[in-house]
């Protein structure tokens, strides 16, 4: 007998009381839609746990799926068995069998959440410790730092015996808590601050600031396929692309060259936040780090941020590059973010922007233009495209989660 199920610990949700049901029918939606290729598998969801019934898929690949997918605390394929204890025990030791290797060491750690089962916890550790000491020659007990911990766990229904807990992705399921505007550039950073959001449970559209001819199609590409990479989380991803030429003319027209980046900063803002209002979004992300340049000090964000009252998130605020890096590396983002095209704010950029604007000064260069008539028509010629994940573009798409 090998697994037969994974059974698949919620973590946070756990903690989640009344909208508990909520989050649990997200979680059932991501895993249903990472097991599409595994027509077999079939998901329980129940209110403290998910149990993956196998009927016959690989557990391994179903293990490799389940590892990305958040609200998943951790998992352990397992065996059911009646609660009869001869039953029990073979089953055990018919599976430590076929896992252990010569030489290792193990212990048994038993769960009993139905106290009326014949064994306490102890009893069921020295029971089926021996049992399985009997049966196979050469083994060792080693309850502090043992190779393999067999678990025994006994439930009202049945008991469960697994061998191996693996750590999930965490969070919160999927498009569980609203949805956001993540202002997404072609950069290192904004991708990885889109999948931390989407990791507590966000749905994230993006937002792109387009300045043709300043940027090229290949500058364009290249947000298409972060945006496809972020789509791998939640089965689409939905991109606005701002038409923004015109509003960069205008800055460098109207406004000093020390403060055109600032002014940049404000009106990109004020277009995501009127695009926000438009998809009934209630939050701005963005991939800001504190002092990484010179729109990222305290002073710049005071200046740009006095544009809105929108909440802004800025997951990656107190983060070293080098952190970034690591997970843009995890979520695959890194290598299509260092290809060389520039993007809108790169080819305008000032010989010496102010690292420390003053807020009436930027107001002041900004009240002598209209910007809003241009933000309004930058808003109009939004093109909002729905993004599929790279895995999925060769075949049918599948259940998207929204
Ligand atoms: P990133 O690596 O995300 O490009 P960065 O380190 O280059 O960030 P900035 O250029 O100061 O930093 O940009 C700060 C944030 O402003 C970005 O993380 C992104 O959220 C937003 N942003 C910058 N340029 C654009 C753009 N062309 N379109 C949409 N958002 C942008
Ligand atoms: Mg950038």
């Amino acid at each position: 007998m090998m697994y037969d199920r994974i059974l698949v610990r919620y973590g946070e949700i756990s903690t989640k009381g009344r909208n508990r049901n909520k989050f649990i029918d997200r979680l059932r939606k991501s895993v249903k839609r990472a097991l599409r290729d595994h027509p077999n598998a079939a998901i329980k969801a129940e209110r403290d746990r998910m149990f993956i019934l196998l009927n016959g898929e690989d557990s391994e690949e179903i293990n490799r799926k389940l590892k990305d997918i958040f609200g998943i605390q951790s998992f352990s394929p397992a065996v059911k068995v009646d609660k009869d204890l001869e039953k029990m025990k073979d089953a055990a030791l018919e599976l430590f069998k076929k896992i252990h290797q010569p030489e290792q060491t193990f212990k048994i750690s038993a769960k009993r959440s139905d106290k009326t089962f014949e064994l306490d916890t102890n009893e069921i550790n020295s029971e089926f410790g021996s049992h399985i000491l009997k049966n196979i020659d050469g083994l060792k007990v080693d309850v502090r730092n043992p190779d393999v911990t067999l678990q025994i766990e006994i439930r009202k229904e049945a008991a469960y015996i697994s061998a191996e807990t693996i750590k999930g992705a965490g969070g919160l399921p999927a498009a569980s808590g609203g949805k956001g505007m993540l202002m997404l550039s072609g950069g290192i950073d904004s991708p990885v601050a889109g999948y931390l959001t989407m990791k507590r449970g966000l749905e994230v559209e993006g937002v792109h600031f387009f300045s043709p001819p300043f940027t090229s199609e290949r500058a364009k590409q290249k947000v298409l396929d972060l945006s496809e990479q972020l789509a791998e989380v939640t089965g689409q991803f939905a991109l606005h692309i701002v038409p923004f030429t015109e509003i960069q003319q205008a800055i460098h027209k109207q406004i000093p060259d020390n403060y055109t980046m600032t002014t940049t900063r404000r009106m990109m803002l004020r277009i995501t936040d009127a695009l926000r209002e438009k998809e009934g979004a209630l939050a701005i992300i963005t991939g800001e780090s504190l002092g990484q340049v010179a729109s990222q000090t305290l002073e710049s964000m005071f200046a740009i941020n006095e544009v809105t009252t929108t909440p802004i998130i800025r997951p990656l605020i107190t983060m070293d590059k080098l952190e970034i890096m690591d997970i843009a590396h995890k979520i695959k983002t890194h290598d299509i973010s260092i290809r060389p095209y520039e993007d809108c704010c790169t080819v305008f950029v000032p010989s010496s922007p102010k690292t420390k604007p003053k807020l009436e000064k930027v107001q002041n260069f900004e009240s002598y233009f209209d910007f809003e008539e241009l933000i309004q028509k930058a808003v109009e010629g939004t093109e909002r495209i729905i993004i599929k994940p790279a895995s999925e573009r060769e075949e049918d798409p599948g259940d998207a989660l929204f």
